[in-house]
């Protein structure tokens, strides 16, 4: 059985009530001991701050390991510098390292900060600068909404490989297939970091409707229509949601996916069924130190 790890996001709340859900959440997956959990960086202002004091939390008041989100947009480097350091002040060594999108619309052009950088692999390069810190990277197994072909795409998937990152995480997606050719075409081009698929569990079809617009991923007509069929029931689209994500997550470890990243939106009940049903009492933490080796070519 391969040793795999097992992870948890969730995002900074807004308000106190907010607040309060975040850390029922967190600590009802506290006694899984997952792998880390990470929390999501905002698209600009107070959520950002938010980020940093969720994750600061979660490193100073629980057994859990945090990994902190940040994202490029709309960051000067120098404020880049100053989120690190406050990440390296409060004990945090892993950051999930992103662009980002425009804030309002994320198809809308992007547009540098005048003082920032452009694309992912110059964060990594930077973080990389700044400390021992365990990087990952995101990775899209329909390709990123903005890449106009697959070639482009992987090259420069590879180029945040060489510049230092030590695993990715999926966008959301719902066909194995996707996963399965994004890693092959990953590896041909010569990096094999750990690529953790990212586990949405689809139980509401409004939200999933939503998400899949804002990701770009294609969501199943099957899998939409039962849900549908149970909007008014939230019971029965919970049953149809783990059910859905603990048949995909089975598929991707036997694929060979080196962990399942669970979205959880605050509310870890659907993701808990799911890690139960999928793993019981089974898990075997792995480190995530893989370095993609030197590409050639
Ligand atoms: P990049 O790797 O820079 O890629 C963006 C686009 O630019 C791609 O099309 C790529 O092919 C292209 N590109 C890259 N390098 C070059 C180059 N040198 N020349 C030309 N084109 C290039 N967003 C948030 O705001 N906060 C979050 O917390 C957050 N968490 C996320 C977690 C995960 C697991 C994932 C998958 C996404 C997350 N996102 C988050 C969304 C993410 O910021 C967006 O999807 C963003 O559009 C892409 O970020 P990236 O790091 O992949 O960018």
């Amino acid at each position: 059985m391969a040793p795999v790890t097992f992870s948890f996001e969730f995002f900074p709340p807004k308000t106190a009530a907010g607040e309060r859900v975040l850390w029922q959440a967190i600590r009802r997956v506290e006694p899984f001991a997952p792998d880390f959990v990470s929390v999501t960086y905002g698209a600009g202002g107070s959520s950002r701050e938010r980020t940093v004091d969720v994750t600061r939390r979660i490193a100073a008041e629980t057994t859990l390991r945090p990994v902190a989100h940040l994202t490029a947009v709309g960051h000067s480097v120098a404020e880049l510098r100053r989120v690190i350091g406050q990440y390296a002040d409060a004990g945090i060594r892993d950051v999930l390292v992103l662009r980002g999108d425009p804030p309002g619309d994320p198809s809308a052009p992007w547009v540098p900060h005048p003082e920032g950088l452009s694309h992912a692999h110059e964060l990594v390069s930077l973080v990389r600068t700044l400390g021992d810190f365990r990087i990952g990277v995101a990775a899209f197994p329909e390709r990123h909404p903005r890449s106009t072909d697959w070639d482009s795409d992987i090259r420069h998937f590879v180029a945040k490989c060489r510049a230092g990152a030590d695993y990715a995480i999926t966008q959301m997606f719902f066909d194995v297939s996707d996963y399965v050719r994004l890693r092959d075409r990953v590896v041909a081009a010569g990096c094999d970091i750990p690529i953790i698929p990212e586990i949405m569990p689809a139980t509401d079809v409004r939200q999933l409707t939503r998400f899949a617009e804002l990701s770009g991923a294609a969501f199943p007509d099957e899998l939409a229509r039962r849900l549908d069929a149970a909007r008014d029931d939230p019971a029965e689209g919970h049953r149809i949601g783990v059910q859905h994500a603990t048949a995909m997550a089975e598929r991707l470890l036997a694929e060979g996916a080196p962990g399942l990243h669970y979205i959880t939106l605050n509310k870890s009940t659907a993701a808990l069924d799911i890690h139960r049903n999928v793993l019981g009492t089974r898990r075997a933490p792995r480190a995530l130190t893989n370095r993609c080796p030197q590409v050639v070519g």
